[in-house]
């Protein structure tokens, strides 16, 4: 007997974006480098889930769902996240309770309980296991429901495959059809009357209408030549400029060594039946990548004006000079008392422990310096901060344009 083949959207998506990436990840059983957006929202769906968890009577508040993020959050370390540092692991940790925060504040008072919320449905149908999680289905009545997926990314856009999965996956799939059933026992038929994505971190919703029978139809045909082809080894690489920036398995692609992979125990002459070795084609730039260019480059000027800064400072330090003038601006030193600490990982850890890292956000000097004066923090803590922290006299330049 043929076993199904094990199908889901993201696989799709990953095999339309480039098939050898695919054999990497899904034949040779490569995992990914951890990605800090999906343990975000990861995060984020978990709460979801906590909230509207249709097991629970009641519906947990707000200092209860941050209080379950804040445990999840916890449970692995910014590596572990795939965060480039503790700081950015921590700007994504103020940014889920604000989330939080501002989705409690928006629908607290409508909360209900859905059909189900993070259903794993496994659909055995035309030669695929297809496996999908639908974040949440509500019941509408009639045998009609609609279906929530929501987006933690930057921006959110209508994915029609996406959309199509969950219906095609929905309307054939008999444990939904007998949790509906279970609520309402002369339902005959499933229909899905709405798909919706909800970007959380706008609060905003983008609802669409079921898609007519022909659209799903041609997509289920696209979606069984992509099986096909899995099945058929199709693997051949289709690099492009954006997806190639950002994959983890460009050096071992066969585009970029000019020699296949043939697993852990090394490399093969590349076949003639691949394409020569090439730099990846440029693709058109989409308004994300213009976004990306303008952040680097603000970036880079940032950093070089910080640079600028530190020469600047240390010439008039070492000439002895309190201000000097440029033909357009005038500098001027001052002094000031900061403070460092001896050691910002236990810091972070320490602020955890004493249940403090809410009140900093992200742990500045001096939102560690707001604490050691803050009465309402006890002097335990205070004193326990305070031995991993020393004051220092710090040199500060200011500009000032004068023309
Ligand atoms: S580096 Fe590019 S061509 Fe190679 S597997 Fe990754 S996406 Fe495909």
């Amino acid at each position: 007997m043929v076993r199904n083949l094990s199908f889901s959207y993201s696989k799709m998506g990953m095999y339309k974006e480039c098939p050898q990436k695919y054999k990497f990840r899904y034949v040779h059983m490569l995992p990914e480098q951890p990605k800090y957006y999906f343990a975000f929202g990861t995060a984020l769906h978990e709460v979801m889930e906590y909230i509207y968890n249709p097991e629970n009577p009641a519906f947990p508040s707000l200092p209860e769902a941050l209080a379950f993020f804040d445990n999840h959050w916890n449970k692995t370390s910014f590596e572990q996240k795939g965060y480039a540092s503790v700081e950015k692991e921590l700007a994504g940790y103020a940014e889920g309770r604000r989330i939080i925060e501002a989705y409690y504040a928006k629908n607290a008072e409508s909360f209900f309980h859905p059909l189900s919320v993070e259903m794993k449905s496994t659909l055995d149908i035309d030669g695929l296991s297809l496996i999908s999680i639908l974040d949440r289905i509500d019941y509408l009545g009639g045998g009609k429901v609609k279906i929530l997926d929501y987006k933690t990314g930057k921006t959110v856009q209508r994915e029609p495959d996406q959309l199509y999965m969950y219906q095609k996956v929905v309307e054939n799939s008999p444990a939904i059809k007998s949790l509906v059933q279970q609520k309402d026992p002369g339902v005959k038929e499933l229909r899905v009357e709405q798909l919706s994505f909800y970007h959380l971190p706008t609060l905003h919703e983008m609802t669409f209408e079921r898609a007519p029978d022909k659209e799903i139809f041609d997509f289920w045909q696209g979606v069984l030549n992509v099986a096909d082809n899995i099945r058929a080894g199709k693997f051949d690489p289709t690099p492009g400029e954006n997806q190639c920036r950002w994959c983890d398995y460009r050096n071992i692609c066969p585009v970029f060594t000019g020699k296949e992979y043939n697993g852990p125990t090394g490399y093969a002459a590349r076949g003639a039946s691949f394409p020569p070795a090439a730099t990846p084609d440029p693709q058109p730039k989409t308004v994300q990548d213009e976004l990306s260019d303008k952040i680097d480059r603000c970036g880079a000027l940032l950093d070089e004006a910080k640079q600028l800064q530190k020469e600047i400072i240390a010439l008039m330090r070492e000439q002895n000079f309190e201000r000097h003038f440029g033909k357009n601006y005038k500098a001027e030193l001052s002094r000031i008392e900061k403070l460092e600490f001896t050691d910002k990982n236990k810091v972070v850890e320490l602020l955890r422990t004493l249940n403090l890292l809410s009140k900093t956000l992200v742990p500045t000097y001096s939102t560690v310096a707001g604490l050691l004066t803050d009465a309402s923090v006890p002097e335990e803590a205070k004193a326990r901060l305070q031995a991993f922290t020393v004051k220092a006299q710090d040199v500060k330049l200011n500009l000032e344009k004068t023309q």
